[in-house]
């Protein structure tokens, strides 16, 4: 069975229900039929030990003709009965007639007397007969009687039974199993609580705990299980961002030493051989101070840590700022920047959002980047700022290798690399793009990427913007966010 929990429980209440009510039905149907069977096999005997009576009453008055006898005193043709009057060897002295409605033939009872006590007789024209037989008299007047009636009104009887058993039954089972459907929603609404609070209980706010019910019963008990649970992972986390953070600290120092020992050694005059291996090793330096500044910038941003500055900033702004800042980077790879002129930006009315501007500086900076060492020489590179009634649209595109479909999911993720091998040189460590959709979700955004490979990429990027409404004063803050 599919489906949620509750309608599983439903659905297995109701055919639980369905078996109970079946069996009892069949019970109570078996026992009315019995009671029925029982009550007129009772009035047949009565009636028998009466006919036996008026049979033995006309023997002693030397009449032995009975025919007129029972039709004055008991009348089976028109009451439909059937009566037999035999004497103890089965020797029949009376039978009746057929009765006026045809429910049956008594002609083809076959020795009706034969068996003392009630009896189905079948087969006997239309319809099943219940025969009683008693035994009566003594001596040489010793007799026995049968008499018996159709058991079609009993049939009748128990359809209407039957009919009035199964309205009861399709009530009481549906209040029944719209009582079970209510008692079930109700037992397992905590569970839904329980779902919505642990949804919303990511990495950024694990030190959150899930509400615990003030009743001793299984979701509380479950309740204080997930929360230990949740205490737990985030002693873990703190531990490997304590951990990332203190390496990544302990790191600067003594590369900053390092690169300063280098830098001071390439301006000696070294022989060609030596100048080589010192600019190189000054390379390699360099990439390892971004990397720890990026895995420092990551942790803070995983740490959830308050930022420097929160404010509204004109992102139009920041990214016209951004690029020409970059501009210099983008002609030196023999690359054209398309974008905004900073002098454009600020004439045009802005698109602005709320957050810090270094960070969002950093996540156009980082895709920059990009797509400056993802696109050959002779390539073009855009940033546009766009806007939609609730949202502002950040877009950087280029010309460049692209992103195989294979690997468009991955980009995102930490240490992720399309080809390792490519671009190790120029720094590349695969965590720019994961900084930048930290950055996104610290700002209640989202980054979606488009790419085809061998035709350039596409990121577009979503911040919710702040509405015309609310900008009537903006203070003049956010002009410079550079
Ligand atoms: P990296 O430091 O290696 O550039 P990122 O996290 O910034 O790391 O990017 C992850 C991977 O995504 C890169 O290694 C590269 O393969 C791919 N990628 C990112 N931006 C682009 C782009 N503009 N064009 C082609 N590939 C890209």
């Amino acid at each position: 069975m599919t489906g949620s929990l509750r309608s599983r429980a439903v659905r297995w209440y109701a055919l639980w229900l369905a078996v109970v009510f079946g069996v009892t039905g069949a019970l109570v149907l078996m026992g009315f039929r019995h009671y029925l069977e029982r009550t007129l096999a009772a009035s047949q005997r009565t009636r028998a030990l009466r006919i036996a009576g008026v049979t033995l009453r006309a023997f002693e008055a030397g009449d032995t003709d009975l025919r007129e006898r029972m039709t004055v005193s008991f009348a089976p043709e028109a009451t439909g009965r059937f009566i037999a009057v035999s004497d103890p060897a089965g020797r029949i002295l009376y039978r009746s007639g057929p009765s006026q409605d045809q429910a049956f033939d008594p002609a083809l009872i076959l020795d009706p007397t034969s068996q003392l006590g009630p009896r189905k007789v079948l087969g006997a024209g239309a319809g099943e007969l219940l025969v009683t037989t008693v035994e009566s008299g003594s001596g040489s007047q010793r007799i026995r009687v049968a008499t018996g009636d159709s058991m079609a009104p009993l049939r009748v009887e128990e359809r209407r039974f039957l009919a009035t058993l199964l309205i009861v039954f399709a009530v009481v089972g549906l209040v029944a199993i719209g009582g079970g459907y209510l008692l079930v929603d109700r037992a397992l609404r905590p569970v839904g609580e329980l779902t919505r609070s642990a949804e919303g209980i990511t990495s950024r706010n694990l030190s959150e705990r899930l509400p615990e019910p003030a009743t001793v019963d299984e979701f509380a008990e479950l309740s204080r299980a997930l929360n230990r649970m949740i205490a737990r992972l985030e002693e873990a986390f703190q531990h490997n961002r304590r951990f990332l953070d203190d390496a990544s600290h302990e790191l600067r120092t003594p590369l900053t030493v390092l690169r300063g020992e280098l830098e001071a050694l390439n301006r000696e005059s070294l022989p060609g051989r030596f100048r080589d291996t010192v600019a190189s090793l000054l390379d390699e330096v360099e990439r390892l101070a971004r990397l720890v500044e990026n895995l420092f910038a990551l942790s803070r941003l995983d740490a959830g840590r308050p930022t420097t500055e929160w404010r509204r900033l004109d992102l139009t702004q920041l990214a016209a700022v951004t690029a020409e800042q970059m501009r210099l980077l983008a002609e030196d790879r023999g690359l054209r920047l398309e974008s905004d002129s900073p002098l454009q930006a600020i004439v045009r009315q802005g698109v602005w959002v709320e957050g810090d501007p270094s960070r969002l500086k950093q996540v156009i900076v980082n895709l920059l980047d990009n797509a400056f060492n993802y696109t050959p020489r002779g390539g073009k590179v855009c940033i546009a700022v766009r806007a939609t009634p609730d949202e502002a649209l950040l877009e950087v595109s280029d010309t460049g290798i692209g992103i195989p479909a294979e690997a468009l999911s991955r980009v995102f993720d930490r240490f992720f690399r399309v080809d390792p091998s490519r671009n190790r040189s120029d720094g590349g460590s695969g965590i720019g793009l994961s900084i930048v959709k930290a950055i996104c979700s610290a700002h209640r955004g989202r980054i979606e990427v488009l790419s085809i490979e061998g035709k350039g990429s596409n990121f577009l990027l979503h911040l919710p913007r702040i509405p015309e409404s609310e900008l009537q004063n903006p203070k003049g803050d956010g002009t410079s966010a550079s």
